[in-house]
């Protein structure tokens, strides 16, 4: 698979806790397939973490359409994600990927980890 926001660059696999995810070496996005984001944020790998945390790329620009890596001739649209409800994640409707921006990662398990603190101290 290639990259959708990078031209002729062919996304790593990366080992993350459970699963392996696919990630791109240039702009640090990761492709991740049905579940595997859940999978993802309930392993929270360190390394994975940590380095997402540490790309500084600039933002790609928000409008940009990108192709689904795997589905090819098919646009990423901005989803409700179903694995986290009320994060918006660029997926693929006919696979059900989806791409995290490089940080994006991080940022939702950092809303995940404080949205279990909530819970577990009865807040909602
Ligand atoms: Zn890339
Ligand atoms: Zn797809």
């Amino acid at each position: 698979m290639h990259c959708p926001r990078c031209t002729n660059v062919a996304l790593n696999e990366a080992p993350a806790g459970p699963v392996s995810v696919d990630r791109c070496p240039k702009c640090h996005g990761l492709w991740l397939d049905e579940l595997e984001l859940e999978a993802l944020l309930s392993a929270r790998p360190r390394t994975l973490l940590a380095d997402d945390r540490a790309v500084t790329t600039a933002a790609p620009a928000e409008d940009a359409r990108i192709n689904c890596p795997r589905c090819r001739n098919v646009y990423l649209i901005k989803l409700n994600s179903r694995a986290r409800p009320g994060t918006i994640i660029d997926s693929c409707t006919v696979c059900f990927g989806a791409w995290l921006d490089a940080g994006e990662l991080s940022r939702l398990a950092h809303a995940d980890l404080a949205g279990r603190l909530r819970e577990f101290f009865g807040l909602k």
